[in-house]
């Protein structure tokens, strides 16, 4: 037989012992954005309007996940935003921009090497017909280096 006073005394203690998690739990999940988060990931921003939040730069070069700003995350978690930062697709869009300065500063010197090379030509009163053959003897003697 169960005596309904330790019974009501254990459902009691019970919702006590609970009461810690309970809390947590209301602390974990958030309707709204951390603010400290957008100084911790610098490619995270906030639509205050919509409440939802995005990966910049996913967005900006048009990466497929829940990030992008089209997809209007609000999942408010920090863990939501440790796995974002750690995926592969985020990781390539942040390279993406130091690639793009990479290739152009490359395309950059070839195109100046060529300029002053027809430069040369002009001021030395070369036919550009010796163009092609300036390039060939430039380049095997290492001068665009
Ligand atoms: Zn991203």
């Amino acid at each position: 037989m169960t005596n309904p006073r330790v019974f009501l005394r254990v459902k009691v203690l019970l919702a006590v012992l609970q009461l810690p998690t309970m809390i947590a739990r209301k602390k974990k999940s958030r309707k709204s954005l951390n603010p400290q988060w957008l100084k911790t990931y610098g490619w995270l921003k906030y639509d205050e309007d919509k409440n939802f939040m995005y990966c910049e730069v996913c967005t900006k070069f048009s990466r497929k996940n829940s990030f992008h700003q089209n997809e209007k995350c609000q999942n408010y978690q920090h863990t939501t935003l440790v796995r974002h930062a750690s995926l592969n697709d985020h990781q390539t869009a942040l390279q993406i921009p130091e690639l793009q300065k990479k290739s152009t500063s490359i395309q950059d010197k070839a195109a100046l090497v060529l300029l002053k090379c027809v430069h040369w030509l002009c001021v030395e009163n070369i036919p550009l017909s010796k163009f092609k053959s300036l390039l060939i003897i430039s380049y095997w003697n290492n001068y665009f280096i």
